[in-house]
């Protein structure tokens, strides 16, 4: 119980602002038909409807950052169908819910199909095909007369009663939205969203955490154009009548400068953002044709006065002042928690390694091995291919030659999203860390590859998905205490300092229960205080069977700590043997280590 106490007390705060700005939007939501007149009614629906789409965008774009900018086309396609769908125009008529359903279903799949450039080409082809896409559906819509009557348009569907009167339809648009924020919130709080972010901030540590972008990206774009299906349906139901020009760029824009100054990675910040905009086009409704330059101003002054949107703004608990005691307090007693489940006595095995980029051979015939439970010291000068070993193993580059064994089998180049789950796990020279989410979530990533719940369960929070949570975070807790950041746990992780930031990625590799732990220089930036304990650190790591694999430029702490040094040059092992006899090899003194 004690583990949790941290987080809980820091972020109460924090909760309370979150929970008491949902509070205010539901009592405002259930006081509204009271006090409101059916104008009130129209805008509150508009808001909601909207809200289902861009509640399913946030993920898209704001956690998973993925430039959407055409999604209207995905509302206009759910509006269509459903309302073709009702009117009977291609079939027998269909009922209004499940024609709803089936444009959720048209939705998703067009959201993946639209999504597809983004899963293996840079976002700004992604922005593009969305942009591409909105105007076809707006030209299909136009051309196919017989079936959306074109120019002249389409009766949307009316929902049965109760729903079909102003207030009834509010509180059906309503149920959605509510149902729709507490589903992307499930996800966002969960593995699905941590891996998210971190696709969007650190794709390469991402990657090596076990995260797929692929899949996960997916998985966003059917929910994300499953709401957006079902938004257009009842857009559609609002507007009794459609035609193509009801599905104008402005609410693209609309939709996507919502989550920007909501802040993106974060529900409520994009909800209030669209409340907002949805009041603004009201407002402004005289000065229509003048709504793109609004929201580009809305969007200058709040991206100048409040970069983190909205939700930086209600993120009381990250304005407070740190523990001034900085001190970093180590408990390797609670290592034992990650060591590995198995162990091989030789877990990593690497035979005539070469990889070159163009002329250049960063490795040149490179063998060596590391034993489980040693401390195997990697050095060399400056650009003699220590970094690319690492990314070799890490699957980041393929070798032109040789073979890699890991844990007794063949380890295929390439594939790092594999290597976690192996049981392989590493730092970086610089760290990786998503700076926007809690030094807690950033740990949490690194227990991606051992979770094996459904997406679905998560949607739901089912009770396996509830369990997985808390067993990570008892774990995330477990491993932040062993290297001594348990204080920081709520704490946005760019709030930490470097050395601490070094820290923090062996606790998220710590969460793979790693049979090989690869740290690239985690010394540099360090004060000698912090470097013995980064020593014991790795010390009491490698006593519990896992393979330490060492990256460093620091002679001392290397040979102290080190069981086995090689030393590289241009790429070939110069030496490898035990510290004492490396630091007095001739060449390696006059190429390395100096006088
Ligand atoms: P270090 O031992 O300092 O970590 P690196 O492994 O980073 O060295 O680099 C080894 C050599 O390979 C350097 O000459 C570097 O410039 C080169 N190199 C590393 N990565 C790439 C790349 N992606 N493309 C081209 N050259 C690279
Ligand atoms: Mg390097």
């Amino acid at each position: 119980m004690s583990l949790a106490a941290p987080t809980h007390a820091a972020s109460s705060d924090f909760l309370t602002a979150n929970r008491l700005t949902y509070c205010g939007l539901l009592i405002v939501a259930l006081s509204l038909p009271w006090v409101g007149n059916d104008y009130w009614a129209l805008i509150a629906t508009r808001a909601a409807i909207y809200w289902v789409l861009v509640s399913g965008l946030n993920l898209v774009v704001g956690y998973a950052g993925q430039l959407a900018i055409g999604y209207v086309a995905l509302l206009t396609l759910g509006a269509y169908t459903t309302s073709v769908l009702t009117a009977g125009n291609v079939m027998p008529p269909v009922h209004p819910y499940i024609a709803l359903m089936i444009a959720g279903l048209t939705g998703a799949f067009f959201g993946v199909f639209i999504g597809l450039p983004a899963l293996r080409l840079r976002t700004f082809y992604f922005a593009m095909t969305t942009l591409g896409f909105a105007t076809i559906v707006t030209q299909v819509a136009l051309a196919w007369q017989s079936v959306t009557g074109g120019g002249i348009g389409i009766t949307g569907p009316e929902f049965p009663a109760p729903f079909n009167s102003a207030w009834g339809f509010y509180a059906f648009c309503m149920g959605i939205a509510a149902l729709c924020t507490w589903m992307t919130s499930n996800v966002a709080h969960s593995r699905h969203g941590r891996a998210l972010v971190a696709i969007r901030d650190v794709e390469v540590a991402a990657e090596s955490c076990g995260v797929y972008k692929p899949h996960a990206l997916i998985k966003v774009f059917i929910i994300a154009g499953m709401l957006a299906g079902i938004s257009g349906g009842l857009f559609a139901s609002l507007q009794t009548y459609i035609t193509p020009d009801a599905f104008t760029f402005e609410l693209s824009v609309l939709f996507f400068i919502s989550i920007l100054i909501g802040g993106r990675g974060s529900i409520i910040g994009p909800l209030l953002g669209t409340i907002i905009l949805t009041l603004l086009q009201e407002i402004a409704a005289p000065l229509a044709a003048w709504s793109n330059f609004l929201y580009a101003v809305l969007l200058l002054v709040i991206v100048l006065a409040m970069p983190g949107g909205i939700a930086a703004l209600i993120d009381f608990k990250n304005k407070k002042a740190l523990h001034s005691d900085r001190n970093l307090v180590l408990d390797v007693d609670l290592l034992g928690a990650f060591k590995p489940e198995t162990k091989q006595s030789q877990p990593l095995d690497l035979k005539g390694i070469r990889l070159q980029f163009g002329a250049l051979r960063a490795i040149d015939g490179l063998d060596f091995h590391v034993k489980s439970g040693e401390i195997h010291g990697l050095i060399g000068p400056n650009g003699s291919g220590k970094t690319t070993t690492l990314n070799v193993i890490s699957g980041f580059y393929s070798p032109q030659f040789g073979q890699m064994v890991f844990d007794g089998q063949a380890l295929p180049a390439g594939l790092p999203h594999l290597r976690a789950g192996l049981g392989i796990g590493r730092t970086y020279q610089t760290p990786k860390i998503v700076g926007e989410a809690s030094v807690l979530d950033n740990v949490m990533l690194g227990g991606i590859a051992s979770s094996d719940t459904h997406f679905i369960e998560t949607v739901l929070t089912l009770p396996r998905a509830i369990a997985e949570e808390q067993k990570t975070r008892h774990d995330a807790l477990q491993a932040l205490r062993a290297v001594g950041l348990d204080k920081f746990a709520s704490v946005r992780a760019d709030r930490l300092q470097h050395s601490e930031l070094r820290f923090l990625e062996i606790a998220r590799a710590l969460m793979g229960r790693p049979k090989l732990l690869m740290l690239d220089e985690p010394a540099a930036g360090l004060s000698v205080e912090e470097i013995k304990k980064l020593g014991e650190l790795i010390k009491g790591v490698a006593k519990n069977g896992t393979a330490i694999l060492l990256v460093e430029h620091h002679a001392d702490f290397i040979f102290s700590i080190c069981d086995y040094v090689t030393v590289l040059n241009l790429g070939k092992p110069l030496a490898s043997d035990i510290p004492s006899v490396v630091r007095v090899h001739k060449e390696v003194v006059s190429a390395y280590l100096g006088a």
